[in-house]
């Protein structure tokens, strides 16, 4: 017996087979039954709600593995996410400017870049910003590379005059930098409020879970407020959380790593729920190790790679995954060298312990990861801006058959879309429309990076990325058929209804109903 079925539709359910139904059951929060439409109205019973899917195509929630979402419920954003022009990015930032409550600065935090753009692909100007801005402090950030500011927020900020950048409106760029900037923003008036709106932007784009990596400079008052909402029972996107370090990218020394070696040892992973969970040490636990950018590897000390190996050693023991954030070829080398060197102590292979972003892997990498059972953890960040940084080998890391799956790295370094994700993905065009994968994929192997592989890097494939009897209902009902339309629409793709743990946090079933609109699919 079931609460819902839905009919009549197009159930990709990326299980093992990668079998399409035309039915699912769900049943309370978790799918009952796959089939035909009759198989499907008979298990679920007469009192089912039956919804017709008009030949509407289904697929399961995504999941981000790679996904600052923390850090994005910390200021209230104008998003320019996928802005194809300079005149669309403008008119963003006024609409958004325009529906701001008083007191919000109007604030743009990443993810997008000029190079996004088709055509002019100029910095927006001070004067522009004074004029959308509507006399706020503007601060509009492209990745962490720059921001362009207005006369309110260089007043708000003290800057003197005859700065420079009271002629240029410009501020550097760099993490850092950037951070120190965002310690000025005002808070949220309504943190709750914030985290609901985010999740309801990440919903709205299809996404149902996110793997959050901690970060430098996320406060611990951020995650109280989502462990409140969790709490309550107020969450519509599944949070799994990390233990880390985000003092300082900078973190380093015997004692640091002692002190989170003790976290570690005292802590357990996987002890929150479905909703809410801490589920691995990383991405940052000692910066000085493994603190890592396309250009500038990590030179650690002896001494920084003998206190990595101190948390490595303590997570081994207590049973944490970890992961790293690691990126170019010789900064993989080191935590591979690490990974062995906890494993002798601890076998590390039934902790999956991953390698996150991974741009520099090679084939000998992954003769290591094979041998370890490490996982690897891909971002699309290179969607923005072409060769930044450089993808990394998709079509290699699929053909290996290790367990991999695909993340962005949103909200500043990337943007968050999982359509654009998947389109980059199977098009290997950047958003500028350079070539920028050597070697894409097909439709399906992405498809599964974005669901059942990442299910699998977080513990959770027996609850989540496929559509299967006993799992979680988190469905996405799509505007479009993401395994047949023509591949550049791939990343317009809209969910028109979003289920998570069956129930709906985003558009609605009812709309779909042939007898209100028609059958969609003709
Ligand atoms: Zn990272």
């Amino acid at each position: 017996m079931a609460t819902r079925a839905l009919v009549n539709g197009k159930i990709v359910t990326v299980d093992e087979r990668f079998s399409v139904a035309a039915a699912a059951a769900v049943d309370g929060d978790r799918v009952a039954a796959t089939g035909t439409t009759a198989e499907v109205l008979a298990a679920a019973g007469p009192r089912a709600e039956v919804i017709d899917l008009g030949g509407r195509t289904v697929i399961p929630g995504l999941i981000d593995n790679h996904n600052h979402f923390v850090r994005a419920t910390e200021h209230v954003e104008v998003r320019l996410d996928g802005t194809r022009t300079r005149d669309a990015a403008l008119a963003a930032l006024r609409q958004g400017a325009a529906a701001l409550a008083p007191g919000q600065w109007l604030l743009t935090l990443g993810g997008w870049h000029e190079e996004q753009w088709a055509g002019d692909r100029r910095e927006f100007t001070l004067a522009e910003l004074d004029a959308v801005a509507g006399g706020r402090p503007a601060f509009i950030q492209a990745q962490y590379d720059h921001a362009v500011v207005n006369t309110a927020w260089l007043d708000a900020a003290g800057v003197p005059p005859g700065a420079e950048s009271r002629a240029t409106g410009r501020v550097g760029g760099g993490l850092v930098a950037l951070n120190r900037a965002a310690s000025g923003f005002p808070p949220p008036a309504d943190r709750a409020a914030t985290a609901r709106a985010v999740m309801s932007w990440y919903n709205r784009l299809g996404l149902t879970t996110v793997f959050d990596p901690g970060g430098i400079g996320v406060a611990e008052t951020s995650y109280d407020t989502l462990a409140a909402l969790a709490a309550r029972g107020e969450l519509t996107l599944r949070v799994c959380t990390t233990l880390g370090d985000g003092a300082s990218v900078d973190g380093s020394g015997a004692a640091r790593a002692a002190g989170l070696a003790a976290r570690i040892s005292r802590a357990r992973p996987f002890d929150g729920d479905a909703w809410y969970d801490r589920i691995a040490v990383g991405e940052i636990y000692h910066a000085a190790f493994h603190w890592d950018h396309q250009g500038s590897p990590p030179r650690p000390t002896a001494a920084d790679i003998a206190d990595a190996g101190v948390i490595l050693r303590a997570a081994a023991a207590a049973g944490w995954p970890v992961q790293t954030h690691s990126v170019t070829a010789s900064g993989l080398g080191l935590v591979f060298d690490a990974y062995e060197e906890a494993s002798r102590h601890h076998p590390v292979r039934p902790l999956r312990w991953s390698v996150t972003h991974a741009e520099g892997i090679t084939a000998a990498h992954l003769e290591r990861a094979r041998r370890l059972g490490v996982t690897v953890q891909l971002r699309s960040q290179g969607v923005i801006r072409a060769g930044q940084p450089a993808p990394a080998p998709l079509r290699l890391l699929h053909d290996s058959g290790l367990s991999w799956g695909l993340g962005t790295d949103g909200t500043r370094a990337a943007q968050v879309n999982p359509f654009v994700t998947l389109w980059w993905a199977v098009t290997g065009r950047s958003l500028g429309g350079e070539r920028t994968l050597g070697e894409p994929l097909d439709r399906e192997a992405a498809l599964i990076a974005h669901t059942r592989g990442n299910a699998r890097l977080m513990f959770r494939e027996n609850e989540l990325g496929s559509v299967r009897p006993g799992l979680l209902a988190d469905l996405l009902v799509l505007d479009r058929d993401y395994l047949t339309v023509p591949a550049d629409e791939i990343r317009d793709i809209t969910p028109v209804a979003v289920l998570v743990g069956g129930r709906v946090v985003h558009g609605s079933l009812r709309s779909l109903l042939p007898c209100q609109h028609g059958n969609p699919a003709q």
